[in-house]
C-alpha cells in the first residue's frame, strides 16, 4: 500500500486506543491489517479484543490492499471544515478478498463514476506521529 507523505493533515486524528493503534501504525508503514484468529481462522474487521467466532485472541494479518466497492454513499453536504472543502466525496464499504469489509473514502475520481463492484486499491496518508489513514481509489 502506497503511503503518501507531506500532506498537511487537517482532519481529526484517531484517538489513541490499545486495540486500534496497531492498525493505524501499520498503515503508516504501508501495511493494511485485519484480524485473523489463530485458533479457528475467523477473519474480522473492525478490530476487537476477542475472536467473534471462538473467543480466542485474534492476531493481525496483512491484507493485499485491494478490494471492491460493496456499497457507498456520496456526501454532498457537510458544514464543517475541512470536510466542507472536499465536497462532494464518497464514503464506501470496501469488500476485501480476505473476507472482511472496511469503511473508507474513495478519492481521486468523479464521485458519479463510483459503482458497486468497482475494483479499488488502498493507499494511506501519513497523518503524523507514524500514523497512516487508509483511503481507496479506483484501480
Ligand atoms: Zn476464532
Amino acid at each position: 500500500m502506497e503511503v503518501v507523505k507531506g500532506v498537511d493533515w487537517q482532519k481529526p486524528l484517531p484517538e489513541p486506543d490499545p486495540l486500534y493503534s496497531v492498525f493505524w501504525e501499520a498503515a503508516g508503514e504501508g501495511r493494511l491489517l485485519y484480524q485473523l484468529c489463530p485458533n479457528c481462522g475467523h477473519r474480522q474487521f473492525y478490530p476487537r479484543p476477542l475472536c467473534l467466532a471462538c473467543g480466542a485472541d485474534p492476531e493481525w494479518a496483512e491484507a493485499s490492499g485491494v478490494g471492491e466497492v460493496y456499497t457507498y454513499t456520496v456526501v454532498r453536504q457537510f458544514g464543517a471544515p475541512p470536510f466542507k472543502d472536499e465536497l462532494p466525496y464518497v464514503v464506501a464499504m470496501i469488500a476485501l478478498p480476505e473476507g472482511v469489509q472496511m469503511l473508507g473514502s474513495i478519492t481521486d475520481c468523479d464521485v458519479d463514476a463510483v459503482r458497486i463492484g468497482l475494483p479499488v486499491e488502498a493507499y494511506a496518508i501519513a497523518a503524523g506521529d507514524g500514523i497512516g489513514i487508509p483511503f481507496w481509489r479506483l484501480r
